[in-house]
Formats: structure tokens, sequence, C-alpha cells
């Protein structure tokens, strides 16, 4: 009978790893083992990593892989990505490649504005409200400026503080709704700071405002929080070329497979189901890249998936069309990361990212994210239009069915080169494991 324990946090390392051991798993010497062997020899670096997160026992690896070949604004990229799942790297890769040759990819940044909301309840006259918010909006403003002058250095800062009046939504529930402009950081600490210096302001001046009664004076903020749906924090990435350059393979004329691409997406738009999975094909190449660069992976899930539901039904992240003989690709996706801040400066892996990306700033790793989008959901698509995806991922599988299983050196090479000429499958690949075992 397990027994919650008291004051977990305070005990070592060590200490964390004897009761997990001892309490939850059979075999405590090999839970131990493994943990370990996780470990980073240079206790400095392990260190760092400890201190990341709370409770920390180990670390835990995700293979980091390199996509080459991203013609960005005519600028050659190489894009690392971290990622567990077999071939989204080869396909980034794949369909960077294709467009290389057709003039790369196209990347406009439509806006970078950040958004958060001080969230609170007021039982009184909607009209004194406003009025009263009129009078302290600079006060609002000047009693953050210690939080703001960094940022106004660079060109950011508050941009807009607006009241809303959401009572017909929850009786008696207003918001300031704030904009931000955050530079080269994802601002999830400024933008916080700023929401709970305008909920001090804003509970001190109500407290002494002279045409309130005493109700009135009592507004009671709920929360200060940034918003990860940024709307307006928005990058398009596109292709397009002539129609006969779509010659991807010699199955399907390039004009079928444009008009086959084009319908594909069109389901997308008006089919969910179909739709999250689509997106969910985009986030392959997008998360791998906010992984790699220390980015925060559930912001920018969060912030896309509400992006596709914006006109009220979810639908596709990505556009397609043939115009004449021309056939158009792109992606609008709202994405707010960071280049400072977060684990950017402090874990060497993602130091080492952003020097292999030539040191982009926010809005550049935005266009570089969407285009790793898009060239995914392209290579998604164009196999799901054609050969279907199970050929290339089953390849891609097999090495992790054979790994799993133990396979040797020899073994791995027999069984790949017969897999050449013949279909991956779980069962076939273990027949083919114990007949060259038995
Ligand atoms: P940090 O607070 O770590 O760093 C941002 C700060 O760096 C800025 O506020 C600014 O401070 C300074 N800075 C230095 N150079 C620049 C520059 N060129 N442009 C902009 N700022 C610069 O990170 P963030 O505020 O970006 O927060 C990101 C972290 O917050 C992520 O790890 C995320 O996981 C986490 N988080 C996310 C939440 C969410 O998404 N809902 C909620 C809470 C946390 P100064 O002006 O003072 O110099």
């Amino acid at each position: 009978m397990k027994k919650p324990i008291a004051g977990f946090s305070k005990l070592s390392k060590s200490e964390k790893i004897e009761w997990i051991a001892a309490n939850y798993t059979q075999n405590p010497q090999e839970l131990k083992k493994i943990l370990e062997s996780y470990w980073n020899s240079d206790s400095r670096l392990q260190q760092l990593h400890d201190e990341f997160i709370e409770n920390t026992i180990s670390n835990f690896y995700m293979p980091m892989g390199i996509a080459p070949n991203f013609l960005i604004n005519d600028r050659l990229y190489a894009i690392p990505m971290a990622i567990e799942e077999s071939s989204v790297v080869a396909a980034a890769s794949k369909a960077a490649k294709f467009w290389e040759g057709r003039g790369g990819f196209r990347t406009t940044v439509l806006g970078t504005e950040k958004v958060g909301q001080v969230h609170f309840m007021y039982h009184g006259s909607t009209s004194k409200l406003l009025d009263f918010f009129k009078n302290i909006k600079t006060t609002l403003l000047s009693e953050a400026e210690h939080l703001t002058q960094s940022m106004q250095k660079r060109g950011g800062g508050i941009k807009d503080i607006v009241l809303k009046d959401k009572t017909s939504e929850l009786p008696n529930y207003y918001q300031l709704h704030c904009t931000f402009e955050t530079q080269d950081a994802m601002g999830a600490n400024f933008i916080n700071s700023c929401l709970e210096q305008f909920a001090e302001t804003l509970k001190k001046e109500a407290l002494a405002h002279p045409y309130f009664s005493e109700q009135e004076k009592q507004l009671e903020v709920v929360m200060s929080i940034l918003s990860n749906y940024v709307p307006n924090c928005l990058v398009k990435a596109e292709v397009r070329c002539p129609i006969d350059q779509l010659n991807l393979t010699q199955d399907i004329s390039p004009r079928d497979f444009a008009e086959k691409m084009v319908r594909a997406v069109e389901i997308a738009k008006v089919e969910p189901y179909r739709a999250v999975t689509h997106n969910k094909g985009i986030m392959n190449g997008i998360d791998a890249v906010v992984l790699a660069t220390g980015n925060d992976f559930r912001a920018i899930e969060a912030g896309a998936h509400a992006y596709a539901a914006k006109d009220g039904t979810y639908s596709s992240l990505t556009h397609a069309k043939i115009e004449g003989d021309l056939f158009s690709f792109w992606i609008e996706i709202p994405l707010a990361v960071g280049t400072v801040g977060g684990l950017t400066k402090l874990h060497p892996l993602v130091k080492l990212n952003l020097e292999i990306l030539q040191q982009p700033s926010a809005v550049e790793l935005m266009q570089i994210m969407a285009v790793a989008g898009l060239a995914q959901n392209f290579a998604a698509v164009s196999s799901l239009v054609t050969t279907g995806i199970q050929k290339g991922h089953m390849k891609m599988h097999l090495m992790n069915i054979l790994n799993q299983h133990n396979a040797t050196d020899k073994e791995k090479e027999a069984i790949l080169a017969h897999f050449k000429t013949h279909t991956v499958t779980h069962r076939g690949v273990l027949n083919s494991l114990e007949n060259l075992r038995k």
C-alpha cells in the first residue's frame, strides 16, 4: 500500500531516487542504473539541468537532427530539429531540397503583438467604470514604467490597455485587455509583471475613487496572466512554382498532383477530423524547431490550435491554390517565440542551435519555424495523395523495432537489406529476426 510523502522537494537528489526506487519499482537497482546512465559526466552541466526544474532525478534525451537546404528569402539555412518521431527530419529535408530548386520559401511577418489580461469582477455601474478607466489609464502606464523602461529602449513595451465589458458572457466580469511588443523575448515574464502591476494600480485607484460606491470600490481582481492566443503575432510562409515543376514522382502528372494537393487542403479546411491530423503534421516540424531553440512548445501548440479554430470551426493552418499554371502553398500561423530569455542563453545545445540558425532575431525565428511547418505539411500531404505515408514511416520505424528487440549490427544489416524489397510490418520484422536467430 503506497503512502503519500511530505517534504519530497526537500530531499537530496539521491534521497529522492532512493524513495522512488523503494516505493514505485520492482527493481530498485535497475532503476538507479538507468537514471544514472542518463546523467551527464560533466557535473556542472548536470547541475545546470538539475536546476531547470524541480525534483530532477535524471535527464530525458531526445534525438536532435538537422534538416539542411532550406532556402528562405534567398538565404540558406540548416534547421536543427529535436524530435522523437521518426521520419519528421527526413520529410522536412526532402521538402527543403525540393523547394530549394524551385525558388525556396518566401516569408512575411504580419505582426508581433503579444496579449495579456487582467480579469476582474466589478459589481456596479458600467458607465462609471468606463469613466474611471479613462481617468486612470495614464496612471496604469506610468506606474508600470519601472518595468518597461529597458523594453521601451529596445523599441517595445506596452502598446495599449483596453477595458472590456464581458458581462454579457459572465455577470460582473470585466477585463483589462493589454497588448505588448516584447522584441526578441517571448515575453511571458515581462507581460505577467506588467499585468500584476496593472492589477495593483487598478485595485488601489478603485479604492480611492471618489465617485465609486463602497461596493464598486471593492472590485475583485481574479487573475493577471498573458494569453497564449496571439492572433496578431502572425507569420506567413509560402512556396509557389509553375505546375509543370511539380514533378515529384513518375506515378502522377504534375497537374493531377497539384489538384490533389489543393483538394487535400480543402478537405482539411472543412473536416475537423482531418484538420486536426493535418495540423498535427505541421506541428511536427514546428515543435521540433521550438524545442531545439529552447522555446515553449505548449504555448506554441495552444496558440496555433486556437488560431486554427478562430472562425468557429477547427480548420487547416495551410492553404493551397492553383492560379493558371501556378501552384501556391502557404501557411499563416501565430508564433510567439524568443531568442533571448527562458532557456535560450542557458542550455548549451540551444545556444548552439541558435548559432547554426545564424543567430536569428525572434522575428527571423518565427519565419524559420513557419517554414519548417509548411515543409513538413507539404511532405506529408504529398505522400498522402500519392504513395500514402506508411511506406516511408514504416521504413523509418523499422530501426525502432530492431532496437526494441536488441538486434545486433549484423542482424540489422541483413534485415534492412531484406526490407528494401518487402513491405515493412511489425510482425514481418519480428519473423525475419526470429528466422535469423534460429
Ligand atoms: P525571460 O524573462 O527569461 O527574458 C525576457 C527578458 O529578457 C525581457 O523581459 C528583457 O528584460 C530581457 N531582454 C534582454 N534582451 C532582450 C531583447 N533583445 N528583447 C527582449 N527582451 C530582452 O523570458 P520571457 O519573459 O520571454 O519568458 C519566457 C519563459 O516564460 C519561457 O520559458 C516560458 O516557458 C515561460 N512562461 C510561459 C508562460 C505561458 O506561456 N503561459 C507563463 C509563464 C512562464 P529587461 O527589459 O528587464 O532587460
